[in-house]
């Protein structure tokens, strides 16, 4: 980023702040140079992502739907919305830095699962069973007891 009085290119990060609703970071800079200030904007492009799921159909990635299929799994779980947040966030951050524009339900579910195990197990058992549909008791036990 180039500072807009000498032209220098190097600058140092004053401040910065997340306006969530647009997702526009605003940045104050000061110049190492001639230690001017100016202030630079950014937003992060969006790309489109697609959900493929089971059954072939395809959807919008939505990062409010991944929220609500975690939180359901946490119901009276001890642990903070913030930090169930952080989860989506990382999730969703892997996807956008892969650059994909594709993902299956199931890898989706996945990841979720490898979050949830490391910080709720009542939660990722939860989660699993409604997620990978176990066909009978027999296919519960042996991912509980795989979980020990
Ligand atoms: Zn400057």
């Amino acid at each position: 980023m180039k500072c807009p009085y000498c032209g220098f290119t190097d600058s140092k990060v004053i401040d910065s702040r997340l306006n969530e609703t647009s997702n526009i970071t605003r940045r104050r800079r000061e110049c190492l140079e001639c230690s001017s200030r100016f202030t630079t904007f950014e937003k992060v492009e969006e790309i489109p992502l697609t959900v493929i799921k089971k059954n072939g159909e395809r959807e919008p990635f939505s990062r409010t739907k991944l929220l609500e299929g975690i939180l359901r799994a946490l119901v009276k779980r001890q642990v903070s919305r913030e930090r169930i947040e952080q989860i989506v966030d990382d999730i969703e951050g892997n996807l956008r830095n892969e650059f994909k524009y594709e993902v299956a339900s199931i890898e989706l579910g996945d990841q979720v699962l490898r979050a949830l195990k490391e910080i709720d197990k009542v939660a990722y058992i939860r989660f699993a069973s409604v997620y990978r549909e176990f066909k009978d008791l027999e296919e519960f036990t042996q991912e509980l007891k795989r979980l020990k």
